[in-house]
């Protein structure tokens, strides 16, 4: 309380008569701490430890002036819109008000006055940080990581349930499982006779469309942790415009409900990471490639970063907290074009000694070129060697062909034809596709060279009619979708209820 009180100095004794009046007036105001209960005070401990209990649900208030959380700070006020301050700045905030011979209205009028800092209501009504609380970090000395070693699923037990969702790129989801299970391990372990561990953060070279977002997605599904999706592009150094680099982990602490200990085990996944390649010949400063990449070296490496709580920027009105990146797992992926041009020539010129002639031919004809891709490559490429180092494990995924699109659309747990026909059969409505006519969309959806993502696009076009004039007929019983209704030359096959086999002739191109 002696650091509160109010204290009579010389230049407030010609306003004493209207300061001991605001004092009767705001009584409340100047004893503020103490009305906040007591833990020894207030006769009805048994009410209030009651309330107490139903209030904690693990997460904790932070001062919104101060960033102090409620276990450091003490008991918060709550304020409208979800704003909680901490009794302390309340305190002072009422002090500087009460002691001070500025105009109170001046005062928030112009609220930069040195050394003082007070709540104006209009500000934090448009500030507001959207979550305001943050999980309690657990007591004691050893963080409980909430892992066990026994329930870390086995390499082949994650790419077995890889292999449900995910086809093929058999060597990425075996690369994947195994350094998953690394990771995992030296979380749980944290560290094994003194040998520490390294940390297996990956980076994935593979064309758009062939899984790597997917494939990220899935394991952080099965692992059941917190996974962060973020762009390369938008990346770049402090300062300037876009995303400063520490912002991917204040999304995954949202992905992890503002709990740090959970977030600092989840996974980070940066696409694009090919675009913050060094800028070739370029004279000016490269705050979004090499910068870019030197700033995540500290974060892949494992640090202390400072992150706004319930916001993605960093400012004066958002609580901020301390998450470690030691044991989050990060996953770059990037399509990497020209990298196979890079890796050609470097093949070629290791080969060159001697009879060269048909060499570059044979390397063009290679299709799995890009798995032959060394550290010198990447670096090559642009990115620079300090953060390659931080991404130990190096793999590849494959271009899909004909035969994996059809699969992907054929056999996946949650593949689309098995969404469609889920669909339809709550109408009692049997949906088949004839092999010819999954080829001929495989080869629609090669020509977009988009991989697997104008799969979708395609099979919505043209199941649009069916959907739409299925339901009109409740004598249809099923439908067979075609080559010819693919290619707009004929109609699906359809069977009546009553057995009767019906052809119908679709407009031709649609
Ligand atoms: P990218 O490699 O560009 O990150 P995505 O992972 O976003 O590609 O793939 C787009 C979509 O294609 C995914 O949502 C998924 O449905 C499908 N897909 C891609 N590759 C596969 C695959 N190997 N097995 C099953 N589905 C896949």
């Amino acid at each position: 309380m002696s650091d509160f009180e109010h204290k009579d100095t010389d230049d407030v004794i010609d306003v004493e008569a209207t300061i001991t009046e605001e004092q009767d007036d705001n009584k409340h105001v100047q004893d503020f701490r103490e009305v906040i209960p007591s833990e020894e005070s207030g006769k009805d401990t048994q009410l209030e430890s009651q309330e107490k209990e139903k209030e904690d649900d693990g997460y904790e208030k932070i001062c919104f002036i101060c960033h102090r959380p409620e276990s450091e700070a003490g008991k918060m006020i709550d304020l409208p819109n979800n704003i909680t301050v901490c009794s302390d700045c309340m305190q002072r905030s009422f002090d500087a008000m009460t002691n001070s011979n500025i105009d109170y209205n001046d005062m928030l009028k112009n609220i930069n006055i040195p050394g003082m800092q007070i709540i104006n209501m209009a500000d934090l009504e448009n500030a507001t940080p959207k979550n305001q609380k943050i999980k309690k970090k657990k007591k004691g000395e050893k963080v409980d990581i909430g892992i066990d070693i026994r329930d870390i699923p086995a390499p082949h037990q994650i790419k077995g349930s890889l292999d449900e969702y995910v086809i093929g790129q058999e060597y990425a989801k075996k690369a994947m499982s195994v350094a998953v299970y690394n990771h995992y391990k030296r979380v749980a372990t944290d560290t094994m006779d003194d040998i520490e561990i390294e940390k297996s953060n990956m980076l994935m070279i593979g064309p758009t469309g062939s899984g790597k977002t997917f494939l990220v997605k899935t394991l952080a599904r099965l692992l059941d942790v917190p996974l962060a999706i973020t762009d390369a592009t938008s990346l770049t150094e402090a300062g300037y415009i876009g995303d400063d680099i520490e912002s991917v982990v204040s999304k995954l602490l949202a992905a992890a409900d503002n709990d740090v200990d959970k977030a600092e085990r989840g996974i980070i996944f940066i696409d694009e990471i090919d675009k913050i390649a060094k800028k070739k010949n370029s004279s000016q400063r490269d705050v979004s490639g090499e910068s870019v990449q030197q700033g995540m070296l500290k974060l892949l490496e494992g640090s202390e970063v400072e992150v706004p709580v319930g916001a993605n920027s960093k400012n004066a009105m958002v609580p901020m907290t301390t998450v470690n990146t030691k044991n989050i797992l990060f996953i770059c992926g990037g399509a990497f074009p020209d990298l196979e041009e890079i890796i050609k020539e470097r093949l070629t010129n290791d080969s060159s000694m001697g009879f060269n002639s048909d060499l570059k031919d044979k390397f063009d004809e290679d299709k799995d070129i890009l798995s032959k891709v060394t550290v010198e490559d990447l670096r090559s490429f642009g990115m620079i060697p300090e953060f390659i180092g931080r991404l130990p494990i190096i793999f590849t995924l494959k271009g899909l062909d004909e035969d994996m699109l059809v699969k992907i659309l054929r056999e996946p747990k949650n593949a689309i034809l098995k969404q469609y026909q889920k669909l339809l059969a709550l109408d009692e409505v049997k949906l088949e596709f004839d092999e010819e006519s999954l080829r001929e969309i495989a080869k629609k959806a090669i020509k977009k060279d988009t991989g697997a993502r104008a799969l979708r696009a395609i099979i919505e076009e043209f199941m649009l009619d069916i959907m739409y004039e299925i339901p009109k007929d409740d004598n249809i019983g099923e439908v067979t979708i075609t080559k010819d209704y693919i290619l707009g030359t004929g109609g699906p096959i359809i069977n009546m209820r009553s057995q009767e086999v019906h052809r119908i002739e679709k407009k031709a191109a649609q």
